[in-house]
């Protein structure tokens, strides 16, 4: 079966988890800032908003973290479901397989004449790894890794949450919402020119969409925990 689908979501690879760990940290970063600024605006107390935050970091790691796992499990169950169908139409089909490979060669841009020696040598080689690199867009040894993937994922939340807690805390009444506005904005900003350079993407548009979409995750915290905080008292 000759399937001309790219490979999605390569998890694996360090550019991919470090893409996955830059997404995770982005998410710990607005969702708790935002939870931390909601519950300030409503003029709680310092240790109401630590403990809304902790709450807001572990809950939001755990889920990153089961959400990751069920996402990178079925790549996976895709992935080895591929390689088993490939598996069989070697076994049956060998003929086929090697007209298919010579096929998709060509369309590399290899004449018919080397297209047709590369696919025999790659099958004596490793015919299994060069099908699944041709067809599937994936290598055999480097399945995605749904374990890994959570655990990346949380502890990069968990990393991201940590400094909008940080700041809040460890700030005045008077200046804590500023100062954690600020430190968010400044990270995210950080954080979006690092991704836009994993990805070659241009950087000042990156970090243009992800600071405005903080301050806009913060602001209507903000302004519901203000309601929230004047229908209360
Ligand atoms: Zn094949």
């Amino acid at each position: 079966m000759l399937q001309k689908r790219h490979s999605e979501g390569h998890r694996v690879g360090i550019g991919g988890w470090l893409r996955a760990a830059v997404l995770g940290a982005n998410d710990g970063v607005v969702s708790t800032a935002s939870l931390v600024i909601g519950v300030a605006a409503a003029d709680a107390p310092t240790s109401a908003i630590v403990t809304a935050g902790v709450a807001g970091l572990v809950g939001g790691a755990l889920s990153m973290a089961v959400g990751e796992y069920v996402s990178v499990s079925s790549q996976r169950d895709v992935e080895e479901a591929d390689l088993e169908q490939e598996r069989g139409e070697l076994r049956d089909q060998p003929e086929q397989e090697l007209n298919e490979l010579t096929w998709l060669l060509t369309h590399k841009g290899m004449s018919a004449e080397t297209a047709k020696t590369a696919a025999r040598e790659m099958t004596d080689h490793d015919a299994l790894g060069a099908h699944a690199l041709e067809e599937l867009g994936i290598r055999p040894g480097e399945l995605a890794r749904p374990l890994q993937a959570a655990v990346v994922s949380a502890l990069a939340f968990a990393v991201g949450a940590a400094l909008p807690l940080t700041a809040i805390a460890f700030s005045s009444v008077a200046t804590r919402m500023g100062i954690t506005a600020a430190a968010t904005l400044a990270a995210l900003a950080l954080l979006g020119a690092w991704s836009a350079r994993l990805g070659n993407a241009p950087i000042g548009r990156a970090v243009l969409r992800v600071v405005l979409g903080g301050m806009i995750a913060m602001g209507l915290t903000a302004l519901i925990g203000y309601a929230f905080g004047v229908a209360a008292g």
